[in-house]
């Protein structure tokens, strides 16, 4: 059997009702306001996240897909603790890392690794790949001494497709996929189980793409990872995927194995996602269903469905009651109220 089926049924990070607010108007002054003749202390906050549940599985590749602005990338990192979540749960591996304190949170922070989407301002330009390497190794107990650390480090250049004797050069001597290949070879230094890839090839030349997708399919096959994936093309998404969900103003509305989404898609959102990428092979380009943008600052959240205002298929209901988020074949779900 190959290794990239190996994903079992036991969860390595679930998501529970996954909320993350930001407050708009900072500052105790500026959340004064006059309501009819009378001062009122009222905060506003953006909506990113809105009520996020999802689980991934060891050794699965789960992805995140939709609009940029739709709230993909502040979930992965609140799920990753670099943004303290509003409320809800985040277990990693039976723990709830939602609320630890960053010295409870340091064991989960080496098992748990993140991928950028821009490899450059993600490294250190002042240091060399061997102290990029290393650092992280020393400082999480990985290697017991800096012999060891560079041993390790010249091992995992070559696990990356880099050759040993350019441990020593600074980013800028990369082009931009060697340098996603260094960062992928940081969050290796530290034997990771889980890795959250943001966007991780959407900064690189179309050629490039699949070599560094293609890596981080091997690496997890060969070391057993799982990863959660964000990306808006849909096209990657395909390639990697084991499950997806489609994620519309910071809340998952589908989720289903890639064949379900991609070939038996049940919201309305998704078929307009859908329908939004090229077609080759003689057919005209479709053009995207989807009218008007997702919110970029999204303050007052609709009373009922989320999509309503985009939605071709809205209904009276739509506007005032939220769809719940139901299963309707097995690991497939979708909050639609005209979904039976
Ligand atoms: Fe469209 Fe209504 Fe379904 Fe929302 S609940 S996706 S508005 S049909």
């Amino acid at each position: 059997m190959s290794k990239s089926t190996i994903n079992t049924h036991e969860p390595l990070l679930e998501v529970k009702n996954l909320v993350q607010q930001f407050p708009l108007n900072k500052g105790f002054l500026r959340t004064l306001h006059f309501r009819n003749g009378r001062l009122v202390h009222e905060r506003k906050f953006v909506h990113a996240v809105n009520g996020v549940t999802f689980e991934i599985m060891k050794g699965e590749v789960f992805s995140i897909v939709g609009e940029s602005g739709c709230g993909k990338s502040t979930t992965a990192r609140t799920i990753i603790r670099l943004l303290k979540p509003t409320s809800g749960e985040v277990h990693f591996d039976g723990t709830d890392i939602s609320k630890l304190n960053a010295v409870q949170l340091r064991p989960f922070r080496r098992r748990m690794q993140m991928v950028f989407q821009n490899p450059y301002a993600s490294l250190n330009p002042r240091h060399t790949i061997k102290t990029i390497l290393t650092e992280p190794m020393l400082f999480h107990g990985v290697a017991k001494n800096k012999k060891e650390a560079e041993e390790q480090a010249l091992a995992l250049m070559e696990k990356v497709g880099l050759r040993k004797e350019q441990i020593e050069r600074f980013p800028h001597q990369f082009s931009g996929g060697q340098r996603q290949r260094i960062s992928i070879a940081r969050t290796l230094a530290v034997n990771p189980e889980f890795i959250i890839a943001d966007e991780p090839v959407s900064a690189l030349d179309v050629s490039i793409q699949a070599q560094i997708l293609n890596l981080m399919m091997d690496l997890r096959e060969e070391l057993n990872l799982s990863y959660l994936f964000i990306a808006h093309d849909l096209a990657v998404v395909k390639h990697i995927s084991d499950r997806v969900g489609v994620m519309y103003l910071g809340r998952i509305v589908e989720v289903g194995s890639k064949k379900d989404v991609f070939e038996n898609p049940l919201h309305p959102y998704t078929f307009a996602l859908l329908a939004s990428v090229p077609v080759l092979g003689g057919r005209n380009l479709k053009s995207s269903e989807l009218a008007g943008d997702v919110p970029t600052t999204p303050t007052e959240l609709p009373k009922g469905c989320l999509f309503a205002a985009r939605c071709p298929k809205a209904q009276a209901i739509c506007q005032n009651i939220i769809p719940e988020f139901k299963k309707y074949a097995t690991g497939h779900y979708c909050a639609c109220h005209l979904i039976s």
